[in-house]
């Protein structure tokens, strides 16, 4: 099948690699004028996620990639530190920046399919077998399926499914990621200073040759443009005027920053994930927001899942859509829960809220439910059964 898919980050080109297995032409559509670098630190976690890498084929390359992230601390307004964050709970098994895993998967794909930098989808006419498809600055084409795998705020949900609003639940937090210099010396770790409904952090990145500035608050939806990246700016230094530590000294370097990241920290949440000859993965369909810290093994899994199942209903997309939606809802959903309610925690609105959750960081060590914490968090990321696909034969799912 020729089968278009919008969005060149982590679902995207996870899909296309297995597509690609199964013989199918793949073009892959991306906004951004090139693969786009930098970025947070995300993780995988539990043995589905690394069983997808590993049958990829990139585990290796994920891992010699992997910050090697240590501690993280909280500190005081004079910077003394004052709790470690529990590793074990937080960290997943291998961290990797975002644009690191973009580029690893781009390579991954190789041959066969075509990457169409800065452009994107205007209209999806669905006709007969063939998706009519308009862009903004190639000519019109038409394909068998197309993908929406272009994130949070994808363009192909609101083309076939209706509004962001419909589907997008702010979870009341807001979020600004940047590089910055590493003028606090640290290696493979983090620092973190909060005040009530604010939280901003630096931590070391590319083997501490430079630093992520990490910025939470607390607001309800803001009216601006996504587009706009002079106005998040401002948006940002108005929330944290005033805010102690590092804070101005970081907010001062967010000018010259290469990859300004600003957005709400939301989830989407929707009834199906399909419809015709459309269909959404990774945080198009259903992000859990990055409170969950499961988006990246989602849109990995989800991608093997999708392709496995257009593999084994032999390219009948109705039946392999509605068994993709089967065996990834419950997952979904399971992550999702993750994220909810976790921003109360995660960016405390009062000092005695903040005060006792440091005193929950100490003493959670000590603790008898710590492993049991531990313990759900990687029940959930593992709460999935993958089949074992055969890609290259129709009707597959033989054992290897
Ligand atoms: C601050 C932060 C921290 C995070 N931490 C973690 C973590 O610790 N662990 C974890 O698992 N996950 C984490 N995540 C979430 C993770 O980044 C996402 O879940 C993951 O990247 C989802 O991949 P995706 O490919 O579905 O979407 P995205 O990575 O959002 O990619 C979407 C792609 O589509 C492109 N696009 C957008 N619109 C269009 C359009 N109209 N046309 C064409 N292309 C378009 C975008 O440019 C982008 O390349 C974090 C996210 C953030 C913001």
């Amino acid at each position: 099948m020729d089968i278009l898919i919008s969005g060149a980050s982590v679902a995207g080109p996870a899909l296309a690699h297995w597509l690609r297995q199964s013989g199918h032409t793949i073009t892959i559509v991306e906004r951004a004028p090139e693969l786009r670098d930098g970025g947070y630190a995300v993780d995988f976690r539990g043995e589905a996620h690394l069983t997808v890498l590993r049958r990829m084929g990139v585990l290796a390359d994920v891992e010699r990639e992997q910050t090697h992230m240590g501690a993280l601390w909280s500190v005081n307004e004079a910077g003394k530190k004052l709790t470690a964050m529990p590793e074990d709970l937080f960290a997943g098994d291998v961290e990797i920046l975002r644009g690191d895993l973009a580029r690893i998967l781009y390579e991954a794909t190789g041959d066969g399919v075509t990457y169409v930098f800065g452009d994107c989808i205007t209209s999806l006419t669905e006709e007969g077998d063939k998706v009519e498809v308009t862009f903004e600055q190639a000519p019109t084409r038409h394909f068998d399926l197309v993908i929406g795998a272009d994130g949070v705020h994808s363009n192909v949900r609101a083309l076939a499914f209706g509004p962001e609003e419909d589907y997008n639940h702010h979870l009341g937090l807001y979020c600004a990621v940047f590089t910055t210099a590493n003028h606090l010396g640290l290696d493979h770790s983090g620092l973190t200073y909060s005040t009530p409904g604010k939280m901003v952090s630096s931590y070391s990145a590319r083997d501490n040759a430079e630093a992520r500035a990490v910025f939470w608050f607390a607001s309800p939806p803001l009216d601006y443009d996504r587009r706009d990246v002079a106005q998040q700016r401002r948006l940002l230094s108005e929330a944290f005027a005033g805010v102690g530590w590092e804070a101005p000294r970081l907010l001062g370097e967010m000018g010259r920053a290469p990859d300004f990241y600003f957005d709400s920290i939301s989830q989407i949440r929707m009834d199906r994930w399909s419809r015709g000859r459309v269909a959404l993965l990774g945080d198009a369909a259903w992000c859990p927001s990055p409170l969950s810290g499961m988006g990246t093994g989602l849109a990995i899994v989800g991608a093997y899942v999708l392709a496995g199942e257009l593999a084994a209903a032999g390219g009948d997309h109705r039946a392999a859509f509605a068994r993709y939606e089967r065996v990834m809802r419950d997952y979904a959903d399971g992550c999702q829960k993750m994220g909810q309610g976790a921003s109360k925690w995660m960016v405390p609105e009062s000092r005695f809220m903040a005060w006792v959750m440091d005193k929950n960081y100490k003493v959670l060590p000590y603790l008898p439910w710590k492993k049991m914490m531990a313990r759900s968090v990687r029940k959930t990321a593992e709460a999935v059964s993958l089949t074992d696909y055969d890609f290259t034969r129709p009707g597959g799912r033989a054992p290897r």
